[in-house]
């Protein structure tokens, strides 16, 4: 029997510290991101190339996926919903369409299709199955400059949620929990770190948590992610942070 990782956005960053720790658990990874370099993180990994920002390319990539396996074969399977963008961080009148479309279909409309067609695909599947939704602190806190990003990640833990109610009133539904990494030590930092301060007003914060040491290295929050997993104590549609 295997265990089975499904995750968007492993090719860096933190998708690249939860890789770790959940080969180490020797389970089967299919990672989904824009650039290949799965000899870099680990040679066993299967990766798929898909800009998850157009609707033709996230449609169908799990119905590729599962492909691979059948379902008397698995005793576990997760999709982590992990690439996210910022955006361009500017005030919302800067924005124009294109960017607003780019940054909500990343962050919170690609999960929600991988969502319903993994629920659907593995509906009458006997084994665990479990969804990650990896959020942030900005879906509670509003930052300047940062509209599409925080609006977007309110939406993924709002849809967690919703999704668990539905999940729990059919026997062996999906799991499914949100969860705010905190600061992590990633390129989405250096972004952050880059902003113009009329653009950002908080940037020089940013820079201090890189300067001071504060931010968190991906591989340890990556296990922390894999443990919260593990443990399984979280009720369904639980929206928490790693601390
Ligand atoms: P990162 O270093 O920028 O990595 C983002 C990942 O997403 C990369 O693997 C990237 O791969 C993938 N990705 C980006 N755009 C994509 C697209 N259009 N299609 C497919 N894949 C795409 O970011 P990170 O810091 O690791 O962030 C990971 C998650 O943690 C995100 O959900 C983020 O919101 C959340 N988070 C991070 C922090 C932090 O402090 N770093 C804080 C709170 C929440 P390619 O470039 O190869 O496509």
């Amino acid at each position: 029997m295997e265990k089975v990782l499904i995750i968007t956005g492993g090719s860096k960053g933190l998708g690249r510290g939860i890789i770790a720790a959940y080969l180490a658990a020797n389970y089967r990874i299919f990672s989904i991101s824009r650039s290949k370099n799965a000899s870099e993180i680990a040679p066993n990994i299967t990766q798929l190339q898909a800009d998850l920002s157009k609707k033709e390319e996230v449609c169908g990539i799990l119905e590729k996926i599962f492909s691979y396996f059948s379902a008397t074969s698995l005793e576990k399977i997760v999709l982590i919903n992990n690439a996210a963008t910022l955006g361009t961080i500017t005030r919302v009148e800067n924005y124009g369409a294109a960017e607003i479309e780019n940054t909500i279909f990343l962050n919170t409309i690609a999960p929600l299709i991988l969502i319903s067609d993994f629920i659907r695909l593995s509906l009458n599947w006997n084994c665990r199955k479990k969804i990650i939704n990896i959020s942030s602190g900005a879906a509670q806190k509003a930052y300047y400059g940062w509209t599409n990003y925080c609006a977007s990640k309110a939406a993924l833990d709002m849809l967690t949620r919703a999704i668990a109610i539905e999940q729990n009133s059919i026997p062996n539904g999906v799991k499914l929990i949100s969860i705010a990494p905190g600061i992590v030590d990633t390129d989405m930092q250096a972004t952050i770190r880059k902003a113009d301060k009329t653009d950002f007003t908080e940037v020089a914060r940013f820079v201090e948590y890189k300067n001071s040491g504060a931010l968190a290295d991906a591989m340890l929050v990556g296990a922390k992610i894999f443990e919260i997993d593990e443990e399984d104590t979280a009720e369904n549609g639980a929206v928490l942070r790693v601390s």
